[in-house]
């Protein structure tokens, strides 16, 4: 098995062994754990085949989709740019997935595209991990309004956070999103002196407002990607009481955010473990059994 392949590879595709029914779709990809994931969960549950990368772009990802019908393919993981487009090439789309708006998941079945995101229930179950608690009745404070920050501030209306507030450089899209949400937030509650979803323009007063009416914040930016990148929260607004997630993640080093945390005195933790449960749900939706957690986890350390 290659580390990559590309499109120009699927014309000239050759059989390995075991075969390769599963793969990773984007551009770029070489930096997607999902494979090392995936693979140890295969060979886990004795399931004989492979999970590959796939280097492919934009114009290239329904021939791609095309391909994998034709080649037997189990199931897709999609990531940057394709989850959003990936939408109108499905099939049919899963109840969860349609209001994110993207797909990160694709399950074949008898030559159909079945679209699922596992984004939102992925983070649930990290937040459970890294922090030993549920949505339900946090104040969370999402950075962010694109695909993730979508699934994340969804699914944690849907358990019934308290409160849940987005920030976003482009304030209109929090205020859109936050509208699209609005419906989680009526009924009986007694109002605070806050109120319950609030859109606010990424700016450092109102960030600071916000901290001390808040527990849980979580960047859903790609701020901290590159290594240069300063924390998307200086570590002067942060406080000791929150809990800080940060869905970008890096094997050998600490997130920016996740330093400034620290600096903080706050409880912190980086995106593997979002990775890891939307990696082991997306085995749940191809196989229809329980995904292998502990070698799917050894494999990332
Ligand atoms: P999108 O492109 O859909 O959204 C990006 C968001 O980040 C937008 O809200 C955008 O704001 C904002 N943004 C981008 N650059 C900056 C910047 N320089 N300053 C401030 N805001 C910025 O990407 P996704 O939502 O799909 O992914 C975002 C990140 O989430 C990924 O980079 C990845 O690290 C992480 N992720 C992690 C996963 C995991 O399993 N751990 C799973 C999925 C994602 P604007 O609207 O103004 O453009």
């Amino acid at each position: 098995m290659k580390e990559i392949y590309t499109f120009a590879d699927l014309k000239s595709w050759r059989k390995s062994k075991p075969p390769i029914r599963l793969g990773v779709f984007g551009l770029p990809v070489a930096h997607s754990l999902s494979p090392q994931i995936q693979n140890a969960a295969l060979k886990a549950c004795k399931i004989d085949m492979q999970y590959a990368r796939f280097e492919i772009g934009p114009n290239e990802l329904r021939p791609a989709l095309q391909f994998a019908i034709e080649h037997d393919f189990v199931g897709i993981n999609l990531t940057l740019p394709h989850k959003v487009s990936a939408l109108a090439l499905m099939d049919d789309v899963d109840p969860n997935a349609k209001p994110v708006g993207a797909v990160n998941t694709i399950k074949i079945d008898n030559g159909k595209l079945r679209g699922f995101n596992t984004d939102g229930k992925g983070f649930a179950r990290a937040i459970r991990e890294d922090f030993a608690v549920d949505l339900r009745d946090m104040r969370v404070l999402v950075l962010g309004a694109g695909g993730a920050a979508r699934a994340i501030a969804l699914q944690s209306a849907k358990e019934h956070c308290e409160r849940l507030v987005i920030a976003n450089r482009t304030y209109e899209k929090a205020k859109s999103l936050a509208d699209e949400l609005r419906e989680f937030f009526v009924g009986p509650k007694v109002l605070g002196p806050v109120p319950r979803l609030h859109a606010i323009p990424w700016e450092e007063s109102a960030l600071r407002f916000q901290m001390s009416h808040v527990d849980l914040v979580v960047n859903a930016t790609p701020i901290g990607l590159s290594a240069g990148d300063a924390s998307p929260i200086p570590a002067r607004l942060l406080e000791p009481h929150l809990m800080i997630y940060d869905t970008v993640y890096a094997q050998d080093r600490q997130t920016p955010l996740v330093k400034a945390a620290h600096e903080a005195g706050a409880r912190a933790a980086n995106g593997l473990t979002m990775l890891l449960h939307q990696g082991a749900l997306a085995f749940e939706t191809w196989f229809g059994r329980e995904a292998p957690i502990d070698a799917m986890r050894a494999a990332i350390r």
